[in-house]
C-alpha cells in the first residue's frame, strides 16, 4: 500500500494516509446489516453524479460506535477500499496537545489534506477525545483547547457544499453519550451506526475470515473446530477472535506441526481469556495468585449474596477449585412461579459488580484481571436488560429487543442511564464490601484453606463478623 507522498512532514506525524486501503467488506464478518447500510453509501460515493441527479446525497459524516476491537477502523477502511478512495486517518487524542491552537490547526491540516485528494475519506478514531460535550467536567484538562478543535471540525464539515469536493468523514467512538450534540446534528454525523459484539454466528464468520490463510487438516475439521471456538468464545470481539487464530498458528509452528489442531485452538482461547489450562478441578494446579483472586471473588460474591439475598434462588455453596468466568457460587432453583420485583433487578446489578469491586479494592485499579472484565460484562448486560426490556426505568415504558433497535437519540439516552445505574451499583457494592470487609477476609481465608464453603458457614461468618459503618448510598 502506497503512502501518499505529498503530505508535508509536520502533517505526516499525526495523519496516516493511504492511497488505497486494500480492505473490502469481505474482510468484515458478522453483523451483515452494517455492511448493507454502508454498501449503500459506497454506491453513492462511486456514482456521485447519477445519484446527484436523483437528488440523493451522501451523508457528510458517519459515526461508528461500539466497544474497542469490534472492527470500526476496519469498516472505515473497507468503505474507502470499496469506493476506491484515498484514506486519511487521525486519532482524536492526537489533536489534544498541550500547546494552544494545535488542535484547531491539526484539524485544518487533516481536512485540507483530504480535500486536496477529494473525493476522499477522513477517519477520526476516538473522536470523543476532541468531541466531548462542551461545558462539561474538564477531565484531563485541555478543555479550551479541545473546544477549539471541536469547533474547527464543525466548521470544516459545514464547509463542504459541493458534492464534487466530497470528503466523507467517519468518526469512531465507544462513548456516544459524552459526544457533543452539535456533532450529531443534521449535515454532520447524521448517520450513526452501532458496531456491537458479534453473535455466535457472527463469531464463526469472523473466525472463518481470519482462518483463510491458516492450515487445517481438512475443510470439515476446520468447520468443526471453528464452530466449537465460536461457541466457547462468548462476548469476544473480532480483534480477540483474530488473536486466537494467530496465537494458535504460533503454537502450532512452535510444536513443528503442519496443521492447527483442537489443542492449539483451545490453548489460544484460554490465553485470550487470561485463564490457564489447569487439568480440570485440580486445585493444586491453580497458580497461587489466581487462587487468591478467586477466593476474594467468591468471598465478595458471598457477602453480597448475604446482604441482598435473591429471594427465588438461595445460595448453597461455593469453592475455588475451578477457574470459570462466572463466580462458582451455587444456587438452589426454586420450583414454581418466580416473582421478581424492580428492587431485585437492581440488587442483581449490585451483586454482579462484586468481583470487580473487590479486585480493585484488594489488588488496585492497575492490577485488575479478566475476573473484573467478566463481571463488568455481566453487570452491563443486566443494566441494559433492566433499561431496555422492563419498562421500569426513566428510559420509558416500551420494550426494545436490543441496542440496534434504537434511534441515535435513544441510544445516547440508554448510555447515559446505564452509566447512572452502573455507578449506583458500583458505589453500593463498594459500600457493602467495606462495611463487611472483615467477613470478606474471613471467608477468603477459609476458602484458601479448605477450598470450599457451605451456605450455613458463610452466613455464620457474615452475621458474626464486625462491621464498619459506611455512609448511605442511595439509588
Ligand atoms: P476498533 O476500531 O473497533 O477498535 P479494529 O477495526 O481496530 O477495531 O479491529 C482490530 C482488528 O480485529 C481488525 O483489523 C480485524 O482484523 C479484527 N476484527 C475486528 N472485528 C472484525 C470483524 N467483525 N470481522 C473481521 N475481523 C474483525
Amino acid at each position: 500500500r502506497r503512502v501518499l507522498g505529498s503530505l508535508g512532514k509536520s502533517r505526516a506525524k499525526f495523519i496516516s494516509a493511504e492511497e488505497t486501503t486494500g480492505i473490502t467488506f469481505d474482510d468484515f464478518a458478522g453483523q451483515e446489516y452494517i455492511k448493507r447500510e454502508l454498501q449503500e453509501i459506497v454506491r453513492i460515493l462511486k456514482n456521485d453524479e447519477e445519484f446527484q441527479d436523483k437528488g440523493i446525497y451522501c451523508p457528510k459524516g458517519v459515526l461508528l460506535y461500539g466497544p474497542p476491537g469490534t472492527g470500526k477502523t476496519l469498516l472505515a477502511k473497507a468503505i474507502a477500499g470499496e469506493a476506491g478512495l484515498p484514506f486519511f486517518a487521525a486519532n482524536g487524542t492526537d489533536f489534544v496537545e498541550m500547546f494552544v491552537g494545535v488542535a484547531a490547526s491539526r484539524v485544518k491540516d487533516l481536512f485540507a489534506s483530504a480535500r486536496s485528494f477529494a473525493p476522499s475519506i477522513i477517519f477520526i478514531d476516538e473522536i470523543d477525545a476532541i468531541g466531548s460535550k462542551r461545558g462539561g467536567p474538564d477531565i484531563g484538562g485541555g478543555g479550551a483547547e479541545r473546544e477549539q478543535g471541536l469547533l474547527q471540525i464543525l466548521t470544516e464539515m459545514d464547509g463542504f457544499k459541493e458534492f464534487t469536493s466530497q470528503v466523507l468523514v467517519i468518526g469512531a467512538t465507544n462513548r456516544l453519550d459524552i459526544l457533543d450534540p452539535a456533532l450529531l446534528r443534521k449535515g454532520r454525523f447524521d448517520k450513526i451506526i452501532r458496531v456491537g459484539l458479534p453473535s455466535k454466528d457472527g463469531r464463526l464468520a469472523i473466525l472463518k475470515v481470519h482462518a483463510r490463510n491458516k492450515f487445517f487438516q481438512s475443510e470439515a475439521e476446520k468447520d468443526t473446530l471453528l464452530k466449537e471456538i465460536a461457541e466457547l468464545a462468548e462476548a469476544f470481539t473480532g480483534a480477540e477472535l483474530q488473536n486466537i487464530l494467530n496465537e494458535a498458528g504460533i503454537l502450532t509452528a512452535r510444536k513443528d506441526k503442519d496443521y492447527i489442531g483442537r489443542e492449539e485452538l483451545i490453548e489460544a482461547l484460554k490465553r485470550q481469556m487470561g485463564t490457564f489450562e489447569t487439568g480440570q478441578e485440580d486445585s493444586t494446579a491453580v497458580p497461587e495468585e489466581l487462587r487468591l483472586r478467586l477466593a476474594y471473588r467468591e468471598a465478595a460474591v458471598a457477602v453480597l449474596a448475604c446482604f441482598f439475598p435473591n429471594p427465588s434462588r438461595p445460595f448453597t455453596e461455593t469453592h475455588i477449585n475451578s477457574i470459570r468466568d462466572r463466580p462458582n457460587m451455587q444456587y438452589e432453583v426454586t420450583a414454581g412461579r418466580v416473582f421478581t420485583k424492580k428492587t431485585e433487578y437492581i440488587n442483581a446489578l449490585v451483586r454482579a459488580c462484586a468481583p470487580r469491586v473487590i479486585e480493585e479494592e484488594m489488588f488496585g485499579v492497575n492490577n485488575l484481571c479478566w475476573i473484573s472484565a467478566k463481571a463488568t460484562l455481566e453487570a452491563s448486560r443486566l443494566a441494559e436488560r433492566l433499561i431496555l426490556q422492563t419498562g421500569m426505568t426513566a428510559f420509558g415504558k416500551a420494550y426494545y429487543r436490543n441496542h440496534s433497535d434504537l434511534v441515535p437519540s435513544l441510544a445516547a439516552k440508554l448510555e447515559a442511564l446505564r452509566e447512572e445505574y452502573m455507578r449506583y451499583a458500583y458505589d453500593k457494592c463498594s459500600s457493602v464490601l467495606r462495611e463487611y470487609h472483615s467477613a470478606v477476609e474471613t471467608i477468603t481465608d477459609i476458602l484458601l484453606q479448605k477450598g470450599e464453603m457451605k451456605a450455613a458457614e458463610i452466613l455464620d461468618v457474615y452475621k458474626s463478623a464486625p462491621r464498619i459503618p459506611q455512609p448511605n448510598v442511595n439509588p
